[in-house]
C-alpha cells in the first residue's frame, strides 16, 4: 500500500485507520450479508441496524438526553444557514448572532432572508483573531446563533456563551464536535457537517431538543422542515447510507478512546504541544488570541509571506499536507481533529523546529 502521509487539511480531514480498515472490509459485504455497505438499501435490515447502532452510539458519546432528536440531514452546514432562519425566525423577530468568523457571516447573511438579525458581538475589528467578551444581546432574541470553533480564524470558544433566559442557542459545531466534553442541555441545537470530526463529507449531524423540531415552520416544503425527518428517523429520503455508517465507526472509536473526555485530554495534548513550541519559536507565531485559542485549527505565520511560501512548499515536499492557511488568514494552518496522530504533531514540530534553524 501507498504510504500514507500526515495530512493537515481541514475538511474533509483524516479519518482513524482502523475505522478505515474496518470499513474497506464491509465495502465487498457487510459483516455476512453478502452486499457491501454501498449496496444495502435503507429500507433493508442491515442498514436499519447500522442506522441504529449509530443513534445509539451518538447518544452515548455525546451524552444526548432522550428529548433531543440525532437526525443525519444532507446539504451540508451550509443547509443549516438557512433552514435555522426559516423554521425559527418571521419577519418581526430578531435573530442574535454571535459574529466569530466568516461561516458566522454566511450563517447571518442567510437569516436576513427571513427576518431581523442582531450582531450580539464580533471580532471582525482584528480579523476575527479573538473570541470577544462583552456579548449585547436584543431584547428578545428568537434564537442565539454561533461558531462553537472558527474553523479559518483558529479561535475556540472555551465555553458556551451565556444567554438570555426565554431563548435558545444554537451552535454550528462543524469543526469541533464531539471533540471535548459537551453538555448538551444548554444547547437548542447543535449541527455539524460531519467532515471534519465525525465521518466523511455528505451527511451533517443535528442535534435538536423536541419542541424546537415541533415549533419549526409549517409551511415549508417537508424536506425543509426538521419534523419531517424526526418523524421519518432520517429516513424521509434515501439518507446518505455510508456516511452514517461510518460515523458510526468513528464513534464507535470515540468511545474506545475514552469517549469525549479521553478524546478532549488528548486533543488538548496535541494542541498544547504545537502552541508551546509556536510561543518560544523565534520565526513562528500563532495568530490567534492567547485565550481564543482553536484546539483543531492552529493558525501561525512567520510574518513574511515569501518565508510562508517557502514553508508550505518544503512542508509539503517533507510529507506534510494541507498546512497552508485559508486566504483570509495567510500562512498556515494546522486542522488536528479528533483523528490527527500525536505522532504526526510531533513530526510537525521537528519539522518546524528544522525549518526554523535553516532560516533563522
Ligand atoms: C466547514 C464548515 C462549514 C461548512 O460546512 P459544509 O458542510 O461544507 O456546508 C460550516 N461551518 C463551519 C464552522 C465549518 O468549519
Amino acid at each position: 500500500m501507498t504510504k500514507r502521509i500526515w495530512n493537515f487539511s481541514a475538511g474533509p480531514a483524516v479519518l482513524p485507520e482502523s475505522v478505515l480498515e474496518e470499513a474497506k472490509e464491509n465495502l465487498l459485504s457487510l459483516g455476512s450479508t453478502g452486499i457491501g455497505i454501498l449496496e444495502h438499501s435503507h429500507r433493508g435490515k442491515a442498514f436499519i441496524a447500522v442506522y441504529e447502532e449509530t443513534v445509539a452510539l451518538c447518544r452515548e458519546v455525546g451524552g444526548i438526553p432522550s428529548d433531543y432528536q440525532v437526525l443525519f440531514l444532507q446539504g451540508g452546514a451550509s443547509t443549516q444557514f438557512f433552514s435555522i432562519p426559516m423554521n425559527f425566525l418571521t419577519a418581526d423577530q430578531t435573530a442574535d448572532y454571535l459574529v466569530t468568523g466568516s461561516w458566522s457571516e454566511k450563517a447571518i447573511e442567510e437569516a436576513k432572508r427571513f427576518g431581523k438579525t442582531h450582531i450580539a458581538c464580533s471580532s471582525k475589528d482584528k480579523n476575527y483573531s479573538y473570541i470577544p467578551k462583552a456579548i449585547s444581546y436584543s431584547e428578545k432574541p428568537a434564537y442565539v446563533h454561533f461558531t462553537s470553533n472558527n474553523t479559518i480564524f483558529g479561535t475556540q470558544w472555551a465555553a458556551e456563551p451565556e444567554i438570555p433566559a426565554g431563548t435558545d442557542l444554537i451552535c454550528d459545531a462543524s469543526s469541533d464536535i464531539f471533540s471535548r466534553p459537551i453538555d448538551v442541555t444548554k444547547y437548542g441545537m447543535i449541527y455539524a457537517g460531519a467532515q471534519k470530526n465525525l465521518g466523511p463529507s455528505g451527511v451533517t449531524l443535528v442535534l435538536m431538543r423536541n419542541d424546537l423540531v415541533e415549533r419549526g415552520a409549517k409551511d415549508l416544503p417537508p424536506m425543509l422542515q426538521y419534523r419531517t425527518h424526526a418523524k421519518n428517523d432520517s429516513m424521509y429520503n434515501t439518507p446518505p447510507t455510508f456516511a452514517i455508517y461510518l460515523m458510526g465507526l468513528v464513534l464507535k472509536w470515540i468511545k474506545a478512546n475514552g469517549g469525549l473526555a479521553g478524546v478532549g485530554e488528548r486533543n488538548a495534548a496535541k494542541a498544547g504541544k504545537l502552541y508551546a513550541y509556536l510561543d518560544q519559536s523565534k520565526l513562528f507565531k500563532s495568530t490567534a488570541a492567547t485565550d481564543s485559542r482553536s484546539q483543531m485549527n492552529v493558525t501561525f505565520v512567520t510574518g513574511n509571506e515569501e518565508l510562508d511560501a517557502k514553508f508550505c512548499s518544503a512542508a509539503t515536499k517533507a510529507g506534510f499536507d494541507g498546512l497552508k492557511g485559508h486566504r483570509s488568514v495567510g500562512g498556515m494552518r494546522a486542522s488536528i481533529y479528533n483523528a490527527f496522530p500525536p505522532a504526526g504533531i510531533d513530526a510537525l514540530i521537528d519539522f518546524l523546529k528544522k525549518f526554523e534553524a535553516e532560516n533563522a
